[in-house]
């Protein structure tokens, strides 16, 4: 399948890993918004949150496990996780993925999502 997550996962094209267990992959983003900027993604393709149902919705448990798992390593001890889902929310790469963001003062509001035009 040509899916660039997929293809990291399976170490066809690099990336600098933050974890790994049975069911999850998680890596720095290649262009942070955060002084920590990861992302987490589950081994098993799908394609997005609007995808999740009862046969898959386990991995999601295990993002947020790992999640917990490399905050505890990592002495993170605030942090933000995100999902886009669709072309308006943002998603770029259709691979469920989950970016957690750390290391800065972080807002909250309309602002945050920019331009709705
Ligand atoms: P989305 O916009 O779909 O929610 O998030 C996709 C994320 O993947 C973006 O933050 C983007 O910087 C990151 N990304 C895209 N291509 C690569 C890549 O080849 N390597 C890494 N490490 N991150 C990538
Ligand atoms: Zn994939």
């Amino acid at each position: 399948m040509d899916c660039l997550f997929c293809k990291i996962i399976n170490g066809e094209i690099p990336s600098a890993k933050v974890y790994e267990d049975e069911f999850v992959y998680s890596f720095k983003d290649i262009s942070p918004i955060a002084p920590v900027h990861y992302l987490i993604v589950p081994k098993q393709h799908i394609c997005c949150a609007n995808a999740i149902d009862e046969t898959n919705s386990a991995v999601v448990a295990k993002i947020f496990e790992a999640a917990a798992k490399i905050a505890k390593a990592e002495g993170i001890e605030s942090y933000r996780i995100i999902n886009n889902c669709g072309d308006d929310a943002g998603q770029t790469v259709k691979h469920l993925h989950f970016h957690m963001l750390a290391g800065v003062k972080m807002g909250w509001g309309a602002e945050s999502l920019g331009k709705t035009e």
